[in-house]
C-alpha cells in the first residue's frame, strides 16, 4: 500500500518512556506479571474534590469551547499560584493553557525555534525534549552531566555549549529522569552565564517542583536578570495526580503567550474545558494533597535507593525530587544471558529486565544517556520491593 509519511514524522523517534509501558501492558494482557517501572505517572487517584469539581462543570454545562488559552478563571488561579507559591510575576494574560505540559513545551518551541537555530539541553533530559526541538527544525546542543556530578551541569559547561546560534536553553528542574534538583546557588552561578546573553530564552520545565524532598523550590523566572525571558512550563500531571486529564500551561512573556495562542488556535484550540475546571480546583482547593504524596514518594525513594545500592556493580545516587532513579548499569554490559545473548548496550539490558526478570525499565539511552537505566518508583512499597528483587535477581544471572 502507499504511504505518504512527512519527512518531518519519518525522522521523529517514538516516545521511549510511552512505548516502554505499552510493551510492558502488552506482557500483562498476555498474563505475564510485569512490574511497570518505565512510564512516570503518579500511582495516586485524583483527589476526590478535583474529581467533585470536574462533575460539577459537566452539570453547569462548562461544555462549550473555552477561550484557546483557557478560562479566565483558571489562568488567574495559575498566575495567583506562581505568585504565593514561587514569588514570580506572570498576568493572567501571560499564561496559555494546553493539553498537558507535552503541548505547552512543543507549543514554545514550535513558536521560538526556527530552522538552524540551537536549543541547549542539558543531559540525561526527558525523552521529548530533543524530539520537540527537531520538530522545529532546530539543532539540540547536548551538554552531558553524568552521576558523579549528580546530573547537573555546571556553569563552565553552560558557557562552552553557547555559541551565536543559541536561541534557548531547556532546563528541567526537579529533573526527569535522574530526580535531581539544582539548589538556589546552583542555579544563580548558571544565570550568571546566561545573563551575558540576552538573546537566549530560559525554557524551565518545573512540572516536578512539587515531588521535592529538600523542602524548598527555586523557580528559574525568579531571578531578575533573566525573568522577562523566561518561561515556566508547568500542570497538574504530576503534583495532584491527573495525567489523564492532560491540563499543563506556559507563563511567558506576553508577545510569546500571543504567539502560542496562535498557534494553538489552529492546532488544538483549547484544553478540555472539563479537565481545566477540575484543574481550577487543584490550585484554589487544599493543599495537602501534595504534601501527603510528597511524603509517599520520599519513602519509596528511600526504599529504592537502599534496595538498588545493594545491588552489585549498580551504581546509585540519592535523588531529591520528582520519582525517579538513574542507576549507572556499565558493570553489567558486556556480559551473557543464561540463553546466549550479549548485552551491549543498556537498552539491550532493559529489554532482558523486562524479559526475564518482568520489570519495566527505560534504557537511559533514550534520555540521551547510555550506560543508565530508569526505575520509576511511583508505584507500590511492595511493587518495589519485588521489582527490586527481580532486578538483583536477573543481573546476577548474567555471566
Ligand atoms: N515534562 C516532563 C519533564 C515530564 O516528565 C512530563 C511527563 N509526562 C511532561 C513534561 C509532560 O507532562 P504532561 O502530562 O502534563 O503532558
Ligand atoms: N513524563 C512521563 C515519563 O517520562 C510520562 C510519559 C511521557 O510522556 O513521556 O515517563
Amino acid at each position: 500500500m502507499m504511504t505518504h509519511i512527512s519527512e518531518r514524522v519519518q525522522a521523529l523517534a517514538p516516545s521511549a518512556t510511552l512505548a516502554m509501558s505499552q510493551k510492558s501492558n502488552e506482557l500483562k494482557a498476555q498474563g505475564v506479571d510485569v512490574i511497570n517501572l518505565s512510564v512516570g505517572e503518579p500511582d495516586f487517584e485524583t483527589p476526590a474534590h478535583i474529581k467533585e469539581a470536574a462533575k460539577r462543570a459537566i452539570d453547569e454545562n462548562y461544555t462549550f469551547y473555552t477561550p484557546v488559552p483557557g478560562y479566565m478563571s483558571l489562568r488567574k488561579a495559575v498566575s495567583e499560584k506562581l505568585l504565593k507559591e514561587n514569588g514570580v510575576s506572570y498576568a493572567p494574560e501571560q499564561i496559555v493553557v494546553s493539553n498537558g505540559a507535552k503541548q505547552a513545551l512543543c507549543n514554545v518551541i514550535l513558536a521560538t525555534i526556527n530552522p538552524g537555530d540551537e536549543v541547549i539541553i542539558p543531559m540525561p533530559a526527558w525523552v521529548s525534549y530533543v524530539e520537540m526541538v527537531k520538530l522545529a527544525g532546530g539543532k539540540t546542543v547536548e551538554i552531558h552531566a553524568d552521576i558523579k556530578q549528580e546530573f547537573k551541569i555546571t556553569p563552565e559547561q553552560l558557557e562552552a555549549a553557547i555559541t551565536p546560534a543559541t536561541r534557548m536553553i531547556l532546563i528541567c528542574s526537579p529533573s526527569n529522569p535522574t530526580g535531581s534538583i539544582y539548589s538556589r546557588e546552583e542555579l544563580e552561578a548558571l544565570v550568571k552565564v546566561l545573563a551575558k546573553y540576552p538573546d537566549i530564552m530560559v525554557l524551565a520545565d518545573e512540572i516536578y517542583e512539587h515531588i521535592n524532598f529538600t523542602g524548598s523550590f527555586t523557580s528559574m523566572a525568579s531571578f531578575p536578570e533573566i525573568a522577562d525571558r523566561t518561561v515556566i512550563i508547568n500542570g497538574v500531571s504530576k503534583a495532584y495526580a491527573m495525567t489523564g486529564w492532560r491540563i499543563g500551561y506556559c507563563a511567558a512573556p506576553q508577545w510569546l503567550a500571543k504567539a502560542v495562542t496562535k498557534l494553538q488556535g489552529q492546532y488544538t484550540s483549547n484544553a478540555s474545558s472539563i479537565a481545566q475546571k477540575a484543574a481550577e480546583a487543584a490550585y484554589t482547593g487544599s493543599q495537602e494533597c501534595i504534601a501527603e504524596m510528597n511524603k509517599a514518594f520520599e519513602r519509596r525513594r528511600d526504599l529504592v535507593v537502599k534496595l538498588a545500592s545493594e545491588i552489585p556493580g549498580l551504581k546509585v545516587n540519592r535523588p531529591q525530587g520528582a520519582f525517579y532513579l538513574f542507576p549507572e548499569v556499565s558493570a553489567y554490559l558486556g556480559k551473557t544471558t543464561p540463553d546466549g545473548k550479549k548485552i551491549e548496550t543498556s537498552g539491550d539490558l532493559a529489554m532482558y529486565l523486562l524479559e526475564s526478570g518482568h520489570v519495566a525499565t527505560v534504557d537511559g539511552g533514550a534520555f540521551g544517556m547510555e550506560g543508565y537505566i530508569r526505575l520509576s518508583y511511583a508505584t507500590s512499597d511492595d511493587n518495589l520491593r519485588e521489582a527490586l528483587r527481580r532486578i538483583r535477581e536477573a543481573l546476577l544471572n548474567l555471566k
